[in-house]
C-alpha cells in the first residue's frame, strides 16, 4: 500500500465504525477531530463541536461533575480510561455513551487525547430493565402471592431488626397474633375460592387499619396474620386489636350468593416487649404471642388475650 493508499484505508475505518472518533489538543482543549459519525449519533453536525466546552455544556448535568473530575485527573496524569455518560442530542434527548480514552504524552506531559465514543443506550435500558425485574424479583421472594401482604420469611427478617431496634431504643414493641375462627368450617361451608376471597379481604383490612409507615403485616401461613407494631405501647396495641376485631365482624364477604352473607371472627393475641415484660429472644416473644392467640381461641374465640397489666 503506498501512502495515499494507506491513508485512505485507516481514514475509512475510522470514519466507517459505528462509534464517534475524535480528537482533542489539550493545551488548547479544541476538538482537533470530530468523526462525521457524530451527525448519525447525536444529531450534531461535526462543526457544532469545537472545544471542550460544547462537550461539557452538552453533558447530561447529573453525570458532569464526576465525568469532569474523573477525565481531567487521569488525562493530567496520563491514564488510558473509559466513561459513561450521558449526552443531549439534538432533538433534546439524551444518548447514553461510553468514551474510550486513549492519553498521548510527550517528555512526561499530556499533549492530546484521542478516542471513541460508543452509543450504549440499548445496553443502559437492558441494564436498567433487568434491575427492575432483579428488584421485583426480590420482591416477590418475600410477598405471598395471594394476599399480597409479606409472608412469613419477610416477618422473620423484619421481626428480628424492630426487635433489635427496641431493645437499643428501649421503645416497646408489639405483635398481634391473628387466626380466624372456625375457618375450616368456613372453606366446608363455602368452597376453598370463598376462602380465598376471605383471606384476602382480612388482609386488606389489616393493611388498611396499620398503615403507618412502620406498621408491618405479614400472613403467617393459612388462616393466620401477624401485625408488627413498632413504638406502640401494650394498651395502644389492645386497642387496635379490638378495632379490628370488630371491624372484621364487618366484613362483607363479596361473591357469596347465599341469601344470609356469612359473617367471619378472629381471635388475637397481643403481646408487648416493653418496660413491664421484656423478652431476651424474639423466639420467646412471638412463642407469647402464639400461647395469648390459643388462650382466646380456648375461652371461647373472637376475643382478645394479653398478659394483664
Ligand atoms: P380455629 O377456630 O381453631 O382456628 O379453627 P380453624 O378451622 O380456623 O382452624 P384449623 O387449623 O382447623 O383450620 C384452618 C383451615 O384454614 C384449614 C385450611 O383448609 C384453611 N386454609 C389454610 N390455608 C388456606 C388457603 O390458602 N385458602 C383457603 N381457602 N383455606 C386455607
Ligand atoms: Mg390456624
Ligand atoms: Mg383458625
Amino acid at each position: 500500500m503506498n501512502e495515499q493508499k494507506e491513508w485512505q484505508f485507516y481514514k475509512a475505518l475510522v470514519e466507517t465504525t459505528k462509534a464517534i472518533p475524535w480528537k482533542i489538543d489539550w493545551e488548547t482543549k479544541e476538538f482537533s477531530y470530530i468523526g462525521p459519525q457524530i451527525e448519525g449519533i447525536l444529531g450534531w453536525s461535526p462543526n457544532t463541536w469545537k472545544t471542550v466546552q460544547d462537550w461539557i455544556d452538552r453533558m447530561h448535568p447529573e453525570d458532569r461533575e464526576s465525568t469532569l473530575n474523573m477525565c481531567i485527573t487521569l488525562c493530567n496524569e496520563g491514564t488510558d480510561h473509559e466513561a459513561d455518560y450521558r449526552v443531549l442530542n439534538q432533538k433534546g434527548g439524551y444518548v447514553w455513551i461510553r468514551d474510550v480514552v486513549h492519553v498521548l504524552r510527550e517528555n512526561n506531559k499530556t499533549t492530546a487525547l484521542i478516542g471513541f465514543m460508543f452509543d450504549i443506550s440499548e445496553r443502559k435500558r437492558l441494564e436498567l430493565e433487568l434491575e427492575q425485574l432483579n428488584k421485583r424479583n426480590q420482591e416477590l421472594l418475600l410477598q405471598d402471592p395471594l394476599t399480597q401482604v409479606s409472608n412469613r420469611q419477610a416477618l422473620k427478617e423484619r421481626l428480628e431488626q424492630e426487635f433489635k431496634r427496641a431493645q437499643c431504643n428501649q421503645s416497646p414493641l408489639s405483635i398481634l397474633f391473628i387466626d380466624i375462627d372456625h375457618f375450616k368450617k368456613y372453606n366446608d361451608e363455602h368452597g376453598h375460592l370463598q376462602g380465598d376471597y376471605c383471606l384476602v379481604a382480612v388482609a386488606q383490612l389489616l393493611k388498611q387499619m396499620f398503615s403507618r409507615p412502620c406498621d408491618f403485616v405479614a400472613r403467617f401461613g393459612g388462616e393466620e396474620f401477624v401485625v408488627l407494631l413498632p413504638e406502640t405501647s401494650q394498651e395502644e396495641a389492645i386497642q387496635l386489636a379490638e378495632h379490628f376485631r370488630k371491624a372484621v365482624s364487618r366484613i362483607e364477604m363479596p361473591l357469596i350468593t347465599a341469601p344470609q352473607k356469612p359473617k367471619i371472627t378472629v381471635s388475637i393475641g397481643v403481646n408487648t416487649h416493653g418496660k413491664t415484660q421484656q423478652y431476651l429472644t424474639v423466639e420467646s416473644f412471638i412463642r407469647s404471642a402464639d400461647e395469648l392467640l390459643y388462650l382466646a381461641k380456648d375461652q371461647g374465640r373472637n376475643q382478645v388475650r394479653y398478659y394483664s397489666l
